[in-house]
């Protein structure tokens, strides 16, 4: 029976869990203990622990405030893409499908990529303190997306796709360069430029 795409997730997952020292995670034991995955609507998720997720290390937790799956990846000289649940790595991108059905019958499947806005995390995502993807402050990267999100783009959609993708945004960024806004070509909303 082929396995879901849920528990390739977690299998893959659980192999860095077991890998995280109480140094590296602050709630190491608590994850020992209870476990770190629970159910929420039907559908697992990683467990809440005084109000974050299990994996969320505090500020002044010698290990590394932050995610301890990320710093396990750091630690271990590999990409997060390969320690962090898929959701978690691919925030804040987001791969859409768009089935398009033509006028003579044939049907086409558009692979979209864009950014997770709020209203993709359906209606309570409009009141989420802490998701800042239209935030200004969030739009402070001395890179373009494309650029220090290769390793998750490329694994969204592919290398070839991806060549493409780079080719028409280094072009982008030329016309924006010459503030060539007739075009149609704007910056992001939030970003502070
Ligand atoms: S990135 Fe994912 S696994 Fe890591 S702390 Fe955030 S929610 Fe948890």
């Amino acid at each position: 029976m082929p396995t879901s795409p849920e528990k390739k997730d977690r299998k893959r997952v659980a192999k860095w869990v077991a890998k995280l020292t109480p140094d590296q995670w602050q709630r190491y034991e608590a994850g020992h203990k209870k476990g770190w995955i629970e159910e929420e609507d039907g559908a697992e998720k990683t467990r809440v622990v005084k109000g974050a997720c299990i994996f969320h290390n505090d500020e002044e937790f010698p290990g590394g405030y932050g995610c301890a799956l990320h710093h396990l990846a750091t630690a271990e000289g590999v990409s997060f893409i390969e320690t962090k649940p898929e959701v978690c790595w691919q925030l804040p991108l987001r791969r859409s499908y768009d089935r398009r059905k033509y006028e003579d019958g044939t049907e086409q499947l558009v692979v979209v990529l864009g950014e997770y806005q709020r209203r993709d995390w359906g209606a309570g995502g409009h009141d989420f303190p802490w998701y800042c993807t239209a935030n200004t402050e969030a739009h402070i990267g001395s890179e373009p997306v494309f650029v220090s999100n290769r390793d998750e783009i490329v694994e969204l959609i592919g290398q070839p796709a991806y060549d493409e993708l780079a080719r028409l945004c280094r072009a982008r960024e030329l016309l924006l360069q010459q503030k060539r806004f007739d075009l149609g070509l704007t910056p992001h909303p939030a970003d502070p430029r």
